[in-house]
């Protein structure tokens, strides 16, 4: 259980406490499910830590050994610099035109992943009179970053035409579908990854993100690129998380009324009271980043919260800035104005969250909203 941070002092609607000491635990397990010893486990931080905050998700790694990052772009890879002077910090948007010095001036190395992309790290790093670092990304199925496997030959050539100027020291490709084992796409990917590196002998390889470190494939070769396991989301197939909780969202309650059967509830009427109802209305809605489609209607259920260790499901249409719970069931000294509900934590998860919305746990961790109070733990 974890312990969270007393919530009496805020005075926010909400209060997301991201909880460090489980987020380094889970990248201590996934390292530990490399398949051996000399494989390490980096660290995907883009997108703020999947909306988590870069600053402190880097620091808590970092000093827990943590030597290798990947970030989406430029200035995600030059904040990452600022943070850590000394780890290997990978910009997965590769050279976009123009940003070559910028990239060398914070000794980022970029995922490229077309040769125009080599030529111009080539041509930065004959500029600068140096060689410079860089990953090479094969696609094997996604068509969306990457080399196509059929010009790695190309690619090969291509740095050698550049002696001394771009030195790979990564390897990459991204799976399409790692959450299916057993997806013969998984196995295709595979092998035209191993196809491609044969060009590039003895320069180590990486592929697996989280679900793809639970592939029974076991893809690790050197490195692991997790993230979303990292922040608590569910990379297994299974419906037991193994990794640890990390986002605690709690929303104070802000009204509560009583209804009577008949009587309707939030926007556009779509909820209707089956029973004399006690409801209770929280201080965040979709402005917050919890999402319209966990709205609920009487005929289809939505998101729920935990008010005084009950489940209490959301009533209605997601507001802006609140949705109304049915508290009915709930102890009603939890259940009052000033009290908490609990939208994520040990007993709701991101993914349970996505679930009930339609969406991706990714989805939800990213948008969580600026406005709650942040605690570090
Ligand atoms: C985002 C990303 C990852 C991490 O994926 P998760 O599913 O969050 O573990 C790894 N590799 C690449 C190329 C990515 O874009």
């Amino acid at each position: 259980m974890t312990i969270l941070h007393d919530p009496s002092d805020t005075h926010e609607s909400g209060l997301l406490t991201v909880d460090l000491t489980a987020m380094v635990a889970n990248w201590r397990q996934l390292a530990a499910m490399a398949a051996d010893r000399r494989i390490d486990c980096a660290a995907v931080v883009k997108a703020d830590a999947y909306g988590l905050g870069q600053a402190p998700v880097m620091n808590a790694l970092a000093a827990a050994g943590c030597r290798t990052f990947f970030v989406a772009n430029l200035a995600e890879g030059e904040l990452a610099r600022r943070l850590t002077p000394e780890a290997t910090i990978y910009v997965l948007d590769g050279v976009t035109p123009g940003a070559g010095d910028r990239l060398a001036a914070a000794n980022l190395r970029p995922v490229l992943g077309s040769l125009a992309e080599i030529d111009e790290w080539a041509q930065t790093a004959r500029a600068l009179g140096r060689p410079l670092d860089a990953a090479l990304h094969f696609d094997t199925g996604m068509n969306r970053f990457g080399l196509p496997v059929r010009e790695a030959g190309a690619a090969a050539a291509r740095l050698a035409e550049n002696p001394g100027h771009v030195r790979l020291t990564l390897l990459m490709s991204h799976f399409v579908s790692s959450q299916l084992h057993g997806a013969p796409i998984n196995a295709r990917q595979i092998a035209d990854f191993d196809a491609s590196r044969r060009f590039f002998p003895n320069v180590p390889a990486s592929m697996a993100n989280s679900s793809g470190v639970f592939l029974p494939e076991r893809p690790h070769y050197d490195l692991l690129r997790p993230g979303y396991a990292l922040y608590g989301g569910n990379p297994t197939t299974h419906p037991d998380n193994p990794m640890r909780p990390v986002a605690h969202l709690r929303v104070r309650i802000l009204a509560t009324h009583d209804v009577l059967p008949g009587e309707t509830a939030g926007y556009d009427a779509t909820w209707t009271a089956q029973r004399p109802t006690r409801l209770a209305t929280i201080g965040a809605g979709y402005a917050d980043g919890l999402p319209v489609s966990a709205s609920a209607r009487i005929d289809k259920p939505g998101g729920a919260a935990i008010v005084g260790g009950v489940r209490c499901p959301f009533v209605g249409r997601v507001s802006m800035d609140s949705i109304i719970l049915d508290v009915t069931d709930a102890p009603l000294a939890a259940s009052q104005r000033g009290g908490w509900a609990e939208i994520l934590g040990d007993s709701i998860g991101v993914d349970e969250l996505a679930g009930r919305a339609g969406v991706i746990g990714y989805e939800i961790l990213t948008r969580l909203g600026r406005r709650y109070a942040r605690r570090y733990i």
